[in-house]
């Protein structure tokens, strides 16, 4: 890379710190109350130039926090590979302002090892992880999902020995129903690995973690709790309001299907952008605002496939 190229961070990304960050539950770890999703739009086959803008600018305005999981691509595994590449081109000097999360739960390897919540794949997978993202240890694993056929006992213990083994910081937990949470928080405390996070799908279409108190019991415990998919993969912005755009998501992508853009969905977004003109702010901010507004939630982990995306999204904060 010839000197034009390199990146030097914006001076002035930490001048909004006040507003910007919110600490973790109890812990001593303040997360940017927006922070960056690389499910979507940092794989192989997106542009690593576009990527690369992304994250730039994300990190220049004070985004601190960078989500991963060993399967985000697409391929799988690929958007830890931007993540390295990221690394030795950028992000290096930065390695201690930043927070990387990656985790391990579902399909990522063939064969009986690669998936699930056993300790082999757990282990095998953050190993794989840190080899793809050039990486000596990440700031916060989690177990991606609940495994009801290994025993819980195996996923934690192999949780708390990853911490204890230097490759992760901090522990986390995604999509996990309330009782096993519940245990987890327990055990994870006993072994004096305390749980720092629960990430969960919360956004104005989907409110479970509300609805089955899971939001409520992490705020109880002093666990954090980080909002995924809080725009609903784009249902909650002005993306789809004229028709379903050729680079969007629900034209690309099977997450994302085209019967989800119903007339009541519609409706709703109509009545949003309205609200949105009265507050000044486009859809995805006030969907966005709805998520921070709830008591309990520390950030919401948005996606975004352009740097004015994140810029709207980001300015949620003014
Ligand atoms: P969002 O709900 O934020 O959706 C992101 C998509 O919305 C973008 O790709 C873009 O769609 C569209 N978009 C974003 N901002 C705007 C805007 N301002 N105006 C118009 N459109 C916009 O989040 P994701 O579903 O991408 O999830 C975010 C992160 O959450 C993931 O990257 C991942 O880190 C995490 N996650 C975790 C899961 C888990 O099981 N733990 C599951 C899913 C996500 P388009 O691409 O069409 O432009």
């Amino acid at each position: 890379m010839d000197i034009q190229q390199r990146y030097f961070a914006a001076e002035g990304r930490y001048d909004r710190a006040q507003t910007l960050y919110a600490r973790c539950g109890r812990s001593g770890v303040l997360l940017p109350r927006v922070s960056l999703g690389f499910w979507h739009n940092f794989g192989g086959v997106d542009p690593y130039e576009r990527s690369r803008a992304i994250t730039h600018y994300a990190f220049d305005h004070g985004i601190t926090h960078f989500d991963l999981a060993n399967n985000y691509g697409p391929p799988y595994g690929s958007a830890e590979v931007t993540m390295g590449r990221l690394m030795d081109d950028d992000f290096r000097p930065y390695r201690d302002e930043l927070f990387i999360s990656t985790k391990a739960g579902y399909d990522m390897w063939p064969g009986p090892y690669g998936d699930h919540g056993s300790r082999k794949y757990l282990m095998a997978s953050l190993d794989q992880s840190l080899r793809r993202m050039h990486l000596d240890y990440v700031d916060l694993f989690y177990s991606h999902r609940f495994d009801p056929d290994t025993p819980v006992e195996e996923t934690l213990q192999a949780m708390v020995d990853i911490v204890r083994s230097g490759k992760a910081l901090y522990l986390g937990i995604s999509n996990w129903p309330l009782e096993p949470l519940r245990y987890a928080v327990d055990y994870l405390r006993e072994a004096k690995t305390p749980l720092l996070i629960y990430q969960g799908r919360l956004n104005m279409l989907y409110q479970k973690p509300i609805e089955e108190g899971i939001l409520e019991f992490c705020r109880e415990q002093g666990i954090g709790f980080i909002a995924y998919s809080p725009l609903a993969q784009g249902l909650l912005t002005d993306r789809y309001l004229e028709g379903i755009p050729a680079d969007s998501r629900m034209a690309k992508d099977h997450f994302l299907h085209p019967y989800s853009r119903t007339p009541k969905l519609l409706d709703y977004l109509h009545e949003l952008e309205a609200k949105g003109r009265t507050n000044g702010r486009s859809i995805a901010q006030e969907a966005l605002t709805w998520i921070l507004d709830q008591a309990g939630v520390t950030s919401v982990l948005v996606g975004a496939s352009s740097v004015a995306q994140l810029e709207n999204n980001l300015a949620v904060l003014n």
